[in-house]
């Protein structure tokens, strides 16, 4: 598991009210990690996510302990993890994105006791959006179960 490199983002709320992780929420960036970077960066933009991977690299955002601005919903954003991945609608993540995400998701899955079948959702499950786009949200919930 590579440790992620952190990013500045002061786009998050301290803490989660007491509220226990039971998701995570998968999306994609339309566009690169730097993209991410420059956006989660932008006080003016009011979104985050915890972690972000693309083009080779691992980014984190937001501590796991606080809460993310990714979801579009505030039930949702205190309960979850949400994961940033590089992709466009005519570009599907690398394998090697593919790769970081998955070891990502088991070390949370097992962290938190999650099923990765059910507890690893699109972000279109929460609200209206084509997000996680050309993800491929069932190959990373077969892969993460196959190794819990
Ligand atoms: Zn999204």
């Amino acid at each position: 598991m590579p440790t992620p490199i952190w990013q500045p983002c002061e786009n998050y709320t301290a803490g989660r009210d007491g509220t226990t992780v039971d998701r995570i929420v998968i999306h994609y960036i339309v566009g690169t990690l730097a993209a991410a970077d420059a956006t989660f960066a932008d006080p003016d933009s009011g979104v985050s996510a915890h972690y972000g991977i693309g083009e080779g690299s691992f980014h984190q955002y937001v501590s796991e302990i606080n809460t993310a601005w990714h979801a579009g919903n505030w039930a949702m954003n205190q309960r979850s993890i949400g994961i940033e991945h590089s992709a466009d609608p005519d570009r599907a993540p690398t394998e090697a994105t593919y790769q970081t995400s998955i070891d990502l998701c088991v070390r949370i899955c097992r962290e938190y006791g999650l099923n990765p079948q059910t507890q690893i959702i699109p972000h279109s499950s929460v609200v209206t959006t084509a997000c996680p786009g050309t993800v491929d949200l069932q190959r990373i919930r077969d892969a993460v179960e196959s190794r819990l």
